[in-house]
């Protein structure tokens, strides 16, 4: 079949939640992905920041390959041995002393969002029912019906009403605004340190240091959302850490499994994630042994292939050269490490027409946020990779 074909099946039988471009991916290799027809593109989308590592890793495929063999899923009903290996290098990775595993990154959102309330209760003393949690205008944390009760993407709550109650919404980058809109009965701030599907837009410097004394000041939670931006894509380890800040929660997902499986998970210490006891959550697939193992070998690339550092220099270096490259259409070009987004003037006409023309030329992107260009690429490219594309790149943000 060919890619019109699959094209029309999907159309017809598929629900119609997405507008793809028009490439039908067969397989990948790092940074390479190739369609039904045999046409080769470099992913500068990376499924959103969730192939950090590559696509079909073989160092991960052959960890899948090898738990497959031998278990895929006991249920947290018993234990495997997988699991505990994985929160303790997860754990030692960064710095706090618990992590709860799901498996979308919305899941882990929702995992949190519970986490919170209860602390706010248990150990806050906020009074029964009444824990309000503080977010960003423009955020995006996922899809179930509680996370798009604190959208202000009017598209993703049209039609999902009643929403759940308890949330606050703030500009993001204002920290007197947070401090103005924190009361005795907040127990939590949510915050992505770089907004992504926001447009790839990150705060003031010292922003979240800012965040940080005011939520330490009202014993208010500060989480950061690191389910994009975390695991090497800004260019450290977390994007929170440009402001040498430690939040009380984290929460991780994509590329925590370097693309080849749902895993997510929510760090804390054990003052916010001792607040669970056995049957108050769970998750039927959470903390499987198959997503275990595929997440630890996930953790070792990022490492040992020193994605992160990778990130850092090339990111700079694409940055620079991408603002060397821009045309009349551009108004800014942002980002930190391989997290970058171009953002166009209105007048532009749309970021879309210029993904489709990258993709005509072997480049895929996706728009973001309508006028801004996203590159994301896998951390593992290279510097000629990153020099090849900007050929492209150059020619296509100069079209009329
Ligand atoms: C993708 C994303 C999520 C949701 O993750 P899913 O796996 O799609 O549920 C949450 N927060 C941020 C910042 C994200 O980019």
């Amino acid at each position: 079949m060919n890619s019109n074909e699959f094209i029309a099946i999907e159309e017809q039988y598929g629900a119609h939640n997405y507008h793809p471009l028009d490439v039908v991916i067969e397989r990948g290799q790092g940074v390479w992905v190739w369609d039904v027809d045999g046409k080769k593109y470099l992913d500068c989308l990376a499924a959103y920041s969730a192939v950090n590592q590559g696509h079909c890793h073989p160092r991960i495929i052959n960890a899948l390959k090898a738990q497959a063999d031998k278990i895929t899923l006991t249920s947290r009903a018993f234990r495997n041995d997988q699991l505990p290996l994985l929160c303790k290098e997860l754990c030692e990775l960064t710095g706090y002393q618990m992590m709860l595993p799901m498996n979308s990154g919305a899941e882990a959102v929702e995992t949190a969002l519970k986490a919170a309330r209860k602390w706010g209760y248990k150990v806050k003393g906020i009074r029964d029912g009444q824990a309000e949690i503080i977010a960003c205008a423009n955020n995006f944390a996922g899809r179930t019906i509680s996370i798009v009760s604190f959208s202000t993407e009017e598209q993703y709550k049209d039609g999902f009403g009643p929403f759940t109650p308890g949330f606050t919404i703030i500009p993001y980058g204002d920290a007197e605004a947070l401090e103005k809109a924190i009361t005795p009965e907040t127990a939590a701030f949510f915050v992505e340190p770089i907004q992504g599907e926001g447009g790839v837009v990150s705060p003031p410097d010292g922003y979240l240091k800012s965040v940080e004394e005011i939520c330490r000041k009202n014993n208010v939670l500060f989480v950061t959302d690191e389910i994009q931006s975390g695991l090497g894509r800004s260019g450290k380890l977390f994007a929170h850490y440009y402001d040498a800040v430690r939040p009380d929660m984290v929460i991780i997902g994509k590329a925590l499994s370097g693309g080849c499986y749902p895993v997510s998970a929510v760090l804390a210490d054990k003052p916010v994630l001792g607040v669970f006891n056995p049957g108050d959550h769970g998750s039927t697939f959470g903390g499987n042994p198959l997503g275990a193992a595929i997440a630890r070998e996930s953790l070792r690339v990022l490492v040992e292939e020193k994605l992160v550092e990778n990130s850092f220099v090339l990111g700079n270096y694409f940055r620079e050269k991408l603002i060397e490259a821009s045309s009349q259409h551009v108004k800014t070009v942002r980002g930190k490490g391989l997290f970058i987004g171009v953002e166009l003037y209105p007048g532009a006409g749309g970021a879309r027409r210029f993904c489709e023309a990258l993709m005509q030329r072997g480049i895929l992107c996706k728009e973001t946020h309508t006028h801004v260009i996203r590159f994301a690429p896998p951390l593992v490219i290279t510097k000629e990779e990153v020099d090849w594309a900007l050929v492209h790149i150059r020619e296509v943000l100069s079209m009329e």
